[in-house]
């Protein structure tokens, strides 16, 4: 039976990028919370102003502000989807699977990137993001995406105190949220210090295999 996924993974791990391209070469729905904040903060919407302090400090935004939004988007869809950065805490992942079982739909199962802290830090330096499509990569010698042309920009999240930040906030708060998938046995762990390529392959698999 087709099954919605959720990817999860620490900062820097390539969960955007592996999220993305998946939903690109399966057709599923995608959403980015991460990216959906930035793009708020960007734009000075309301979302963006409540967020913005605490997208500061390298901290998750409150879950009062991000869990109806996703609840939403979830329950508009009707074919696969995969949300990226999304749960990041065990009260999360529990309201999305309480809000889906009500409605009848089927659960996630969740894509885990392991990547050493060490990989992450060095992956981490002179990140940059396509401001329009959410494009991420470390330069390729223009200011401009190479996907869609739209401008590309330093991630500010990405700084270093804001980045071990975002690490401790991974530790205590996704690996417990990791562990909960586990235990339903709704968990795959896929190796993701290779390159791009290899890990789509692996992630394309899994998908594929149903395992
Ligand atoms: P990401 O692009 O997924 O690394 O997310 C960037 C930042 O957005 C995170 O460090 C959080 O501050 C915020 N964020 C994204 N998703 C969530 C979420 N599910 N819960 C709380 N904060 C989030």
């Amino acid at each position: 039976m087709a099954q919605p996924l959720v990817f999860l993974g620490p900062p820097a791990s390539g969960k955007g990028t592996q999220a993305q391209r998946l939903a690109e070469s399966l057709g599923f729905s995608y959403l980015s919370t991460g990216g959906l904040l930035r793009r708020a903060l960007k734009d000075g919407s309301t979302l963006g102003e409540q967020s913005r302090p605490y997208l500061d400090r390298g901290e998750y935004v409150p879950d009062e502000i991000i869990v109806p939004m996703v609840l939403e988007w979830v329950s508009g869809k009707q074919g696969q989807w995969i949300l990226d950065g999304f749960p990041r805490t065990l009260p999360q992942a529990e309201t999305l699977d309480v809000a889906l079982t009500n409605a009848g739909k089927v659960l996630p199962r969740a894509i885990v990137l392991k990547v050493p802290d060490e990989e992450l830090r060095r992956r981490v330096t002179g990140r940059i993001e396509c401001e329009s499509c959410h494009w991420t990569g470390t330069g390729h010698g223009s200011d401009y995406c190479p996907k869609c042309g739209g401008t590309l920009s330093a991630r500010e999240d990405d700084s270093t105190a804001r980045f071990e930040n975002r690490l401790r906030e991974f530790q205590k708060l996704v690996v417990p949220t990791i562990r909960y998938y586990k235990e339903k046995s709704r968990a795959y762990t896929i190796d993701g210090a290779g390159t791009p390529d290899d890990i789509h392959l692996a992630v394309c698999d899994l998908v594929k295999s149903g395992a």
